[in-house]
């Protein structure tokens, strides 16, 4: 261990994983940018014990003081803004000024999720009986988050459960983890102990978390097939599970668009993290009478990137987070011109090192090729021509994931009307990729079960209890 190396947070002690330390490394140059250790299984299991002892105490600790102590992390947070935007971009890639909205982001998703309250609710109150139906937290929250936004997704998955009542064993993507246990090291000089702990490790302790049965629920973001192997390992315990997985949006541009106010719109929702967001536009329809002119203006605004490493002033576009990612595109791309793709513009790694891969603009596909059909996770966008806009709607719906999609257009009604008949979570309308944190967030089909955010987000943190009194009959 060094002084440096990021620590894992057990029962409000910051102490080193024993199953080994490991590099991170720092995707615009493949060298390390610090490290950090890993918890092993018997620290977990310290770790989720600590979490239910602290449950107890935590669990009646009014909401209002809940809700302080989240906010006073936020402070925290933003007090050391620059300093954990600066961490994002050095393990994570993106470029400083995103990673800055990140780390604003998270603050201002404490403040407006502490604000949120569950009050009971009364379901009878009549001469025969009183019923209320309570919300009461779950116990032990497990947390599993990935490495393409690691602040906001952690922010996203501790906040409500904290707030709720739960208490939270975290665990970082081993590709991104310094970012979030240095939130943990904030949220430690504020909270009691046990209450968050937060561990370094690979798949496989997230996997021990899934089968751990001190672990009531895991709230996991990450890709489908991580999340069916831990719908798997739950089972044993049957644990509570809110899955956000992976997605494969459409955006349907209608030919009443004015493509040159929206291109700027749809390739940043395309493009937002290199193209590695869950809610990124991710296969893109486009009528045939403006097919050409969308693809010029989105060749237009890919050549004016300014690609670099994340920490250079003015780079809009930085590496892609890992080596297995930039193989993925790079898989997917050489299929695609396969198939007959045409490449627009991009389509190659740049030389030297780092991961970089520029946007890249695919033309000439159809619905079956792997670029439509899979999740690419990264910088390379199908634009794909339609005739009518109701072919375009059931391609738009031939994919197994149903995480978000939009409709953007001139005549509100044939947009609304669209976006009712996606078959997703999220259907936006002229704009794509807009999460707030009281709109219910979640994906149909494989992109996963349950939702985040919202009322209804924070309802998930808690089970339902009804307290049922009978009236005493009068004599
Ligand atoms: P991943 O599934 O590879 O890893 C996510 C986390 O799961 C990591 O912490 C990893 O260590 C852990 N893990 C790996 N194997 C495990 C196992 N068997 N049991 C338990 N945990 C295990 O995902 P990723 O590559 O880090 O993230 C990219 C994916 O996440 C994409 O598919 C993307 O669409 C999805 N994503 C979804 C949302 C959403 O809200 N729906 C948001 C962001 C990312």
């Amino acid at each position: 261990m060094d002084a440096q190396d990021d620590l894992c947070l057990i029962d409000g002690k910051l102490v080193a994983g024993n199953d080994g330390r490991a590099a991170v490394l720092n995707p615009a140059t493949e060298t390390p940018c610090g490290h950090y250790t890993r918890a092993s299984t018997a620290q977990l299991d310290e770790a989720v014990a600590a979490a239910r002892r602290a449950f107890a105490a935590w669990r009646k600790e009014p909401w209002q003081q809940r809700a302080a102590l989240l906010l006073q992390i936020g402070a925290r947070i933003e007090a050391n803004a620059e300093a954990l935007a600066r961490l994002v971009v050095l393990e994570q890639g993106k470029p400083l000024a995103l990673a800055r909205g990140e780390v604003s982001g998270c603050v201002a998703w404490i403040k407006s999720t502490a604000a949120m309250e569950l009050a009971p609710q009364t379901l009878e109150d009549s001469p025969r009986r009183e019923v209320t139906l309570r919300r009461q937290p779950i116990g032990v929250v497990g947390s599993i988050t990935p490495w393409n936004w690691p602040l906001m997704i952690a922010v996203w998955h501790f906040v409500p459960a904290l707030l709720a009542g739960n208490t939270v064993v975290m665990k970082p993507s081993p590709l991104t983890p310094r970012s979030t246990l240095r939130l943990a090291q904030m949220a430690s000089e504020i909270l009691p102990a046990g209450v968050f702990n937060c561990l370094g490790g690979e798949g496989e302790l997230g996997a021990a978390m899934s089968a751990h049965s001190g672990i009531d629920k895991i709230i996991f973001t990450g890709s489908a097939p991580t999340g069916r192997d831990i719908m798997r390992q739950a089972a044993s315990s049957l644990k509570r599970l809110t899955l956000e997985l992976g997605g494969n949006d459409a955006a349907i541009v209608l030919p009443d668009a004015p493509i040159a106010q929206i291109a700027r719109a749809l390739f940043n929702a395309a493009f937002i993290n290199m193209g590695q967001t869950c809610i990124a536009i991710k296969r893109l329809y486009v009528h045939e009478a403006q097919y050409a002119s969308l693809c010029e203006a989105l060749q237009q605004i890919a050549a004016a990137q300014n690609i670099g490493s994340g920490l250079e002033e003015g780079v809009t576009f930085g590496p892609l987070q890992n080596a297995m990612q930039l193989e993925r595109v790079i898989e997917l791309v050489a299929d695609a011109r396969a198939q007959g793709g045409k490449i627009l513009c991009g389509g190659e790694r740049l030389p030297g090192k780092g991961y970089f891969f520029p946007p890249t603009l695919v033309g000439g596909l159809a619905n079956g090729a792997r670029l439509v059909d899979e999740e690419q996770f990264g910088p390379a966008l199908p634009i794909i021509a339609y005739k009518d806009p109701h072919e375009a709607l059931a391609w738009a719906n031939d994919n197994d994931n149903g995480l978000g999609g939009s409709v953007w257009g001139d005549d509100l009604e044939q947009c609304r009307e669209l976006a009712a008949a996606l078959e997703c979570g999220t259907a936006w309308i002229n704009t794509h990729g807009d999460v707030l944190p009281h709109c219910p967030f979640g994906g149909w089909k494989q992109s996963g079960i349950g939702v985040e955010f919202g009322h209804e987000g924070l309802l998930e943190c808690t089970r339902a209890q009804v307290i049922h009194l009978r009236h005493a009959k009068k004599t």
